[in-house]
């Protein structure tokens, strides 16, 4: 090749010959978009085509007088001032009478606040075939070609972002419009279609609708993009392009004029800049089409594009095949995608020891290192021998009484060696057990008694009292009453569908619900852990999670079958309250919630514990990303790892170690035999990174709800793309571009609040039943950030104090979580225009619109006023009476350590948390600390009975 040939270089355009060959030659054409626009470069080929042959012949050319771009101008302009101007500017403000959607595109990275334009380009050939197709479809439905193609393209922009109300840009040639065929210069408008879908009819009629609304954007095109943008006001956001981000264009390709005896084709270069987020330039070749499309590359990745435009072709095969299909069933997965995302994302075939129930991996380890120390609790440790020979005494006594397979046994024991002696022994005794938290109310736990059928309840006489009247069908064994003798291992035949436990969830309808679990779904499960964490060599693992979640088990049963060391957190105090233990006891493994996380980073001795830490565990809620930042320079070698997943699919489903948080930290990928579909609400699957609702099959799929056959029945369902069933997580998830799953919230009324699943419906139908609550709304809300809590909106008779109302929602059997921070009175509560409740219109309680606590009594002397002011900082609140009670404003147990620090910053006094949960107004913490201060170490003794229950009751131990 010689040198390029400059053949000339204005401000505007420049022209380039290069010579690649004898008879090959590359002309590079680049022009300013003020006086080129795609019409005009077709304008200029044809000319040159011309002036080639003239030039080849040695005639002088004979080229028509060209178009003058003045003369159009000066028409748009006069254009401007006319009455069809008028109604084309009312045309479109009638198109966006009802707002202008914002279109959401799934994006690959954080979308920068400032809008960039650094762009690339992907083609992707729509095959001949297909375009045959299309071409006669479009003949026999009386359409063209571009309406057909352009619908098509509605539907899969719909379908990735599910906004069936959505814009998309056209251009249309001013040269067309104004009879100037032969201009040179910028003549395009940027038209913004709005397309409202109807994502359920026939997807005929909504080309039939596009038809027109194409006729009829090109017929109002005089009025500028910028103008329209002017006279809509649409509210500017720096971060996007407004109203139209995505442009859609169908070029009719080059046709060769001239340029006799050479074979002339034509490409656009990509623009390595661009001002969409994405423009498909569809190039028609009469042929096959070409789909160049540019994109913004800091908002997506090119196989991302690659993907959506396979979705399209794969919307554009399912219209040819059956055009009567409507929008919402066209696939949108090419075999090869499809193929992908369910399969090969999901092989994750493993093999486990489906065979070896819960307790069966401990009794292993039991025989192997019988002198092993399997557990420590407040400085005692009980070998794996002892335990072994424990919990076979709990078996074989309830063995003597008739226990045996598929009967529950419910657990109540406190937090002490012998919680772990009763879980095994009952699942030694071939039963599953249910375990009831002390802490809960004697409601709760007596309605899950009665709701599983357990005819008997593990406890102890220290904890026995937490289940208040027993109701006769049950009897209690008594861990420090019963003779305990028989120590062999008892040898009961299990298979991998027996259950093994059962844990209630909150109930959206107004009842808890229990989910059974199989020894398969464990076994498997930890299969599943094996893969995930170091487990091999073992270390120290913390229980401090309450045998009452899940997670739990993998604490206890999954340290037991790997040899580990469990140290057990004691009752006295929640997980918060648990570093000194974790590093006394040289903790390796470590499981809480973001929640405790955040809380355990707040405070020096707690960086300190972490920083020892191997192994983070982290789950149950959103993992924000500034907290595994934060993680992650604490934990020095020790792991971050997000955990995932619903009791309904045994523990943890996905997993995913944190390296370099950014964006959002994703909950990664199934474990072992475990699949993941992200489905819209049609059940099928979603295309790349749209957000869909996540299902769960494989190994970990629990049997179900305990005699809840409609709700099993409508939450675990057939899993069509593979044998066995999934489970509906109500979880809305999007797939990433790295392949992890992000998670997004919820499709439902449950929430998470730090780390307790929640399902407001219940709240609302337990507030229904006092007698003076008319109608009940709750909701989670987060009015300061980091405090999310309950806010319970009533139409009341006459005015139930906070008190009151949450002591009947303990009596009604809410757990202290459960029980909203604030409640609001209203005449009414909001309702949208079809009548339904509005929860986004239910206002932020104002600090005194709340419902009142009592009689207001002023804190007087400066330590009352002290602490009144500490109360006022963490609750966010202006002022506080001296009777007040701090839980009932809405304190929380994580604020109670907020609450122990400023009291001490602002009286100069030390306390304890444990003394707050004793003293839970300023007038008796006030006093408090005026007497007890000399005589008190400021530390709960345990010997305080009343005060270690009023703990246990509001303190959160949540995994
Ligand atoms: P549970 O049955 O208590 O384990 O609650 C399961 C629910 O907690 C899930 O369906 C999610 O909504 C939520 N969840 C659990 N783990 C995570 C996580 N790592 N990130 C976000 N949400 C989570
Ligand atoms: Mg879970």
């Amino acid at each position: 090749a010689e040198e390029p040939f400059d053949l000339g270089r204005g401000p505007l355009l420049r022209a380039t010959l290069a010579k690649l060959g004898p008879d090959e030659h590359r002309l590079l054409l680049v022009g300013h978009h003020l006086v080129l626009d795609g019409w005009s470069y077709g304008v200029l080929l044809e000319e040159l085509g011309i002036l080639y042959d003239a030039a080849a012949q040695g005639q002088e050319p004979e080229l028509e007088a060209g178009d003058s771009y003045v003369a159009y101008a000066l028409e748009r302009a006069t254009q401007e001032r006319g009455a069809e101007y008028k109604s084309a500017l009312e045309y479109w403000t009638k198109q966006y009478a009802d707002g202008v959607p914002v279109l959401e595109l799934p994006v690959d990275r954080p979308r920068p606040p400032l809008r960039t334009y650094a762009a690339e380009r992907h083609d992707y050939t729509l095959p001949a075939a297909l375009c045959d197709s299309l071409r006669a479809l479009a003949k026999q439905q009386h359409t063209s070609l571009l309406q057909l193609l352009f619908t098509s393209f509605q539907v899969t922009l719909a379908r990735i972002t599910n906004q069936w109300d959505l814009v998309l840009g056209v251009s249309a040639a001013g040269q067309a419009s104004s009879g100037r065929t032969g201009l040179v210069g910028h003549a395009v408008s940027y038209l913004p279609v709005h397309g409202k879908l109807d994502p359920a009819a026939p997807f005929a009629s909504a080309l039939a609708q596009t038809k027109g609304q194409l006729v009829d954007a090109i017929e109002n095109q005089h009025v500028s993009f910028g103008s329209l943008l002017s006279e809509l006001s649409v509210p500017r956001d720096p971060s996007r392009m407004p109203l139209a981000p995505v442009s859609f264009n169908v070029d009719q390709g080059y046709t060769q004029r001239g340029f006799t005896g050479l074979r002339v084709e034509s490409w656009n270069v990509p623009r390595a800049y661009d001002v969409f987020e994405i423009f498909a330039n569809l190039v028609d070749t009469k042929r096959e089409i070409v789909i160049e499309t540019q994109f913004n590359r800091d908002l997506f990745e090119s196989a991302t594009i690659r993907d959506w435009l396979s979705s399209y072709e794969a919307v554009l095969a399912g219209v040819v095949a059956n055009p009567q299909q409507a929008p919402r069933d066209l696939p949108v997965l090419t075999d090869a995608v499809r193929q992908r995302v369910l399969h090969d994302w999901n092989a994750t075939e493993t093999a486990f020891e489906r065979d070896t129930p819960i307790h069966g991996f401990f009794e292993q380890q039991a025989s192997r290192n019988p002198e092993r120390a399997a557990l420590t609790f407040e400085g005692k440790s009980l070998s794996y021998g002892e335990l072994d020979k424990r919990a076979n005494q709990v078996a074989n006594l309830l063995i003597a009484r008739g226990v045996g397979p598929e009967q529950i046994v419910g657990v109540c024991v406190r937090r002490s060696s012998d919680m772990i002696v009763a879980q095994l022994g009952v699942l030694k005794a071939g039963a599953a057990y249910l375990p009831l938290d002390p802490t809960y109310p004697a409601e709760r736990i007596s309605y899950m008694l009665e709701d599983s059928g357990a005819r008997f309840v593990v406890s102890r006489s220290d904890s026995i009292g937490a289940l208040g009247t027993l109701d006769a069908k049950v009897t209690p064994v008594l861990l420090d009453k019963e003779p305990l003798a028989d120590d062999t291992r008892p040898n009961v035949k299990l298979t991998p569908a027996n259950v093994a436990y059962t844990i209630y969830t909150s109930g959206s309808t107004g009842k808890p619900k229990g989910v059974l679990v199989e020894h398969g779904n464990f076994a498997n499960f930890l299969a599943g852990m094996d893969a995930r964490l170091s487990l091999s060599t073992p270390g120290v693992w913390l229980n401090a999670t309450s045998i009452g979640f899940d997670i739990s088990l993998l604490e206890i049963f999954g340290s037991l079958a790997r040899g580990f060391t469990i140290v057990i957190h004691s009752d006295d105090s929640g997980p918060e309250f648990a570093l000194p233990a974790l590093l006394a006891q040289k903790v390796t493994h470590f499981q809480c919630t973001p929640s405790q996380a955040t809380l355990l980073l707040s405070d020096a001795k707690g960086r300190d514990a972490l920083a020892g830490v191997k192994e983070l565990l982290l789950g149950g809620e959103a993992m924000p990303v500034d907290l595994a930042k934060q993680l992650i320079t604490v934990l020095k070698n020790g792991r971050l790892i997000n955990m995932y997943g619903p009791t309904e699919t045994t523990i943890w489903s996905t997993t995913h170690a944190v390296t370099q948080p950014e964006g959002s930290v994703p909950i990664g990928k199934p474990i072992a035999n475990t699949r993941i579909y992200i489905l819209d609400e049609r059940g099928l699957p979603t295309p790349r990174g749209a957000i869909g609702e996540l299902l769960i099959g494989g190994a970990g799929v629990t049997r179900g709800y305990h005699q809840r056959p409609e709700l099993t029945e409508s939450r675990f369902v057939k899993d069509p793309f593979a044998d066995g069933r999934m489970y509906k997580t109500g979880d809305l998830a999007r797939l990433r571009a790295d392949g992890a799953v992000e998670f997004l919230g919820r499709n439902d009324h449950q929430v998470k609040l730090r780390g307790y699943r929640i399902e407001l419906g219940e709240i609302e139908v337990a507030l229904r039943t006092h007698p003076a609550v008319h109608e009940a709304a709750v909701i989670a809300r987060e009015d300061r950030p980091g405090d999310k809590r309950l806010v319970a909106y009533l139409v009341a008779q006459g005015e139930p104090t906070v008190g009151e109302l949450r002591t009947f929602l303990t009596q009604a059997g809410l757990p202290e979580y459960m029980l909203p921070q604030a409640f609001v009175p209203l005449a009414k509560l909001p309702t949208t225009p079809n009548g339904k409740l509005d929860r986004r219109a239910l206002p932020a309680p104002a600090q005194d619109s709340s419902l009142g606590v009592g009689e207001y009594v002023a804190p007087e002397g400066e330590l009352e006023q002290g602490v009144a002011e500490a109360w006022c900082a963490v609750l966010g609140i202006t002022r506080v009476g001296t009777q007040d009670n701090f839980f009932d404003l809405g304190g929380h147990s994580l604020l109670v350590v907020k609450l122990a620090e400023a009291i001490t910053q602002r009286t100069g006094k030390p306390v304890a948390v444990p003394d707050l949960f004793r003293f839970p107004t300023v007038k008796s913490l006030a006093n408090y600390l005026h007497v007890g201060a000399a005589t008190n170490t400021g530390s709960a003794q345990r010997g305080n009975e009343r005060a270690a229950a009023a703990a246990r009751r509001t303190s959160g131990r949540r995994g």
